[in-house]
């Protein structure tokens, strides 16, 4: 049997990061930067008021209460401003210029709040509440690396240095389909030998929650032909592909059977438990990655976690590598069989001075409640047979 290792390594060895295009800043949220993005100005752009309150000349102030003419009032957005000098003070807002010649402001709560005149009862010393341009971002500072994943915050800067379009690479466009003859729509009445389709809801949204843009197409029975048909149809517009169902060593295995005799898809075992039956290639002139994850639900989302998020990263042009592990101590004997790597479904509870990890009740392939009720899954390694309570264990967090 092959290793996980390996089989993670022969698919980051086909998968390419997508080529970076240009794209409006309303769509770049959750995609990565292909530049780095430089500010083509000083920002704050201009010295501007941090406060509600008066500009004036702090010298003015050594002896208060002090009572000041106001020369004009200006706020944010205003550009024609009175120099100022001496004994004079500037009703002014949050965001407005400092007037020239002023070298502190006065917040309105330290005054009497007056417009014609203004009695200021605190001194202040120079530069109070004045956000100096330049304090943030220098002209021609680099405020964003290549690499940068763009969230909230990453889009806040890239508005605020004035960009509309941006280099990013794209959210990989992932294609999720279903097969099983078996499968009902949830929502319609369960039939004889039914069960409800629930792979390509779980798959859809952790393909999400990696950075994806996910098409779920509809399940499609267990007919290759009809498997073939609808895997082209969706081609179009993937950068990826999963399936779900149809891979093992039963017949009726639509997937395999359509995709085997193509000879760019390996459909082959690997030493883990859940998800042994496992296959992996690319479809369609485009070569696109495919990654056809065994039917079981628990089987198929370990898959997705253990081949395809680390597939996904690198098409976004992230660093490389497994999922993250951390360690903790089960609270209960684990077993597992030998020659294969399991990953048993958890809790883990993160803590000082340090972590634990209880393992659910129900560790079959199908049992997607014991999934749900999971937060974590357990790493025991391909020789480890078993391992008593008390016992450090790597865990991948999900
Ligand atoms: P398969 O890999 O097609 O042999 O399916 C293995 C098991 O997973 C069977 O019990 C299927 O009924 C179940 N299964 C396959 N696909 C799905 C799906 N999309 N949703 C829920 N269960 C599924
Ligand atoms: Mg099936």
């Amino acid at each position: 049997m092959k290793s996980v290792d390996r089989h993670l390594a022969d698919i980051l060895a086909t998968v390419r990061p997508l080529a970076p295009l240009e794209i409006d800043l309303e769509r770049a949220h959750g995609t990565v930067l292909a530049e780095d993005v430089a500010s083509p100005v000083a920002l704050p752009p201009f010295d501007n008021s941090a406060m509600d309150g008066y500009a004036v000349c702090a010298g003015d102030l050594a002896d208060v209460p002090a009572v000041l003419p106001v020369i004009e009032d200006v706020a944010a957005g205003d550009s024609e401003l009175r120099a100022m000098g001496p004994g004079m003070a500037t009703r002014i807002m949050t965001g407005a210029p400092v007037p020239a010649g002023a070298d502190a402001v006065v917040p309105v709560e330290w005054t009497d709040g007056g417009t014609a005149r203004v009695t200021v009862h605190r001194a202040v010393s120079a530069g109070n509440a004045i956000r100096r341009s330049g304090e943030d971002v220098r002209a021609g500072d680099i405020v964003l690396r290549e690499g940068s994943v763009i969230g909230p915050a990453q889009l806040g800067i890239l508005a605020g240095v004035g960009r509309r379009r941006v280099l990013v690479r794209p959210r990989p466009r992932v294609v999720v389909m279903s097969t099983g003859a078996e499968l009902a729509q949830p929502g319609t009445p369960l039939g004889r030998g039914q069960i409800w389709e629930s792979n390509s809801f779980m798959l859809a949204a952790a393909v999400q929650e990696a950075g994806g843009e996910v098409f779920r197409a509809g399940a499609v029975t267990d007919d290759p032909k009809r498997f073939l048909e609808s895997l082209e149809a969706q081609l179009v517009r993937a950068d990826a592909v999963i399936t779900s169902g149809g891979v093992s060593m039963g017949a009726y295995e639509p997937v395999k059977e359509a995709l085997a005799p193509l000879g760019k898809v390996v459909f082959e075992k690997v030493a883990m438990q859940p998800g042994m039956p496992q296959g992996f290639g690319v479809v369609g002139d485009d070569e696109v990655p495919i990654f056809t994850l065994p039917g079981n639900p628990v089987s198929a989302f370990v898959s997705f976690m253990l081949f395809v998020e680390p597939a996904l990263r690198k098409m976004r042009g992230l660093p490389e590598g497994p999922p993250v592990t951390v360690r903790a101590t089960t609270t209960a004997y684990l077993r597992s069989p030998a020659g294969r790597r399991s990953y048993l479904r958890a809790v883990l509870t993160q803590d000082i001075p340090g972590s634990t990890v209880a393992p659910v009740v129900g560790q079959g392939s199908h049992q997607l409640a014991a999934l749900a009720s999971a937060n974590a899954l357990v790493v025991v390694p391909e020789d480890v047979t078993e391992l008593p309570e008390g016992a450090e264990v790597d865990v991948i967090p999900l």
